[in-house]
């Protein structure tokens, strides 16, 4: 396997990350997006502090004592040693979830065609005219081409956006969910409430935002609320 330093950091257990599995989580360096509203300025601007040796022991260690293993960041679609982890990772018999902002779907697909992933969390930034303003990036093309990949792959995978309301209106999030509804989403569509108690990449004001997602409106998908 290549050797280049490409993880920031492990954390060694979560009960929170993986739907009803226990994991630990694998924080990838770097980023292709600049989301204001990122709550990890030192992972995007990083660089990897441990040998994938290091992790890849690591993880043998808790094959007794978790499920699954998060591959978050960051954004690990952008490195390409991600799917030789990912098989060695699988080789130990852990479930893989993947957190990704959908700017790689060759990877994506690659990962679903070798059957080394079992769960996806993707970030809807925004619809295209906004997509820059949040992200920095115009990449929203790319989302659109993961969701269709998911939407025919059997991978179980939710779909998440950060709300803060200098970004968002209440008619902006229908006309998001009307997006989804229209490409056929038919998961749970997760709302994540900004928080206000981290440092942000573009050091966002704080945020009274409850009020765009609070008893949102039901759609034919089922919203659910993060962080409120
Ligand atoms: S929130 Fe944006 S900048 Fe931060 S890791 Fe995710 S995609 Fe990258």
């Amino acid at each position: 396997m290549n050797s280049k330093n490409i993880i920031y950091d492990i954390t060694p257990f979560t009960a929170l990350d993986y739907p009803d599995k226990l994991a630990c989580i694998l924080w990838f360096a770097g980023c292709n997006m600049r989301c204001s509203y990122c709550y990890n300025p030192e992972i995007v601007h990083g660089k990897g502090n441990l040998t994938n040796k290091q992790v890849l022991k690591f993880v043998r260690s808790r094959n007794l004592l978790l499920d699954g293993v998060v591959f978050s960041g960051g954004e690990c679609t952008i490195h390409k040693e991600l799917p030789d982890i990912v098989y060695e990772v699988k080789k130990c018999g852990f479930l893989v979830k993947i957190d990704t902002n959908g700017s790689n779907p060759d990877c994506l697909q690659l990962l679903i065609d070798n059957q080394l992933i079992d769960y996806v969390a993707l970030d809807f930034k925004a619809l295209p005219d906004k997509t820059y303003k949040i992200t920095q990036r115009n990449l929203f093309s790319k989302f659109a081409e993961s969701l269709a990949i998911l939407q025919n792959s059997s991978i179980p995978f939710e779909v998440r956006t950060t709300v803060h309301s200098q970004f968002f209106s209440r008619p902006y999030i229908n006309k998001m969910v009307n997006f989804l509804e229209t490409a056929g989403y038919t998961g749970i569509y997760y709302l994540q409430n900004f928080r206000n108690d981290c440092n942000t990449l573009g050091n966002l004001i704080n945020d009274n935002g409850k009020y765009l997602i609070n008893n949102f409106i039901q759609y034919n998908i089922h919203i659910e609320i993060r962080n409120l």
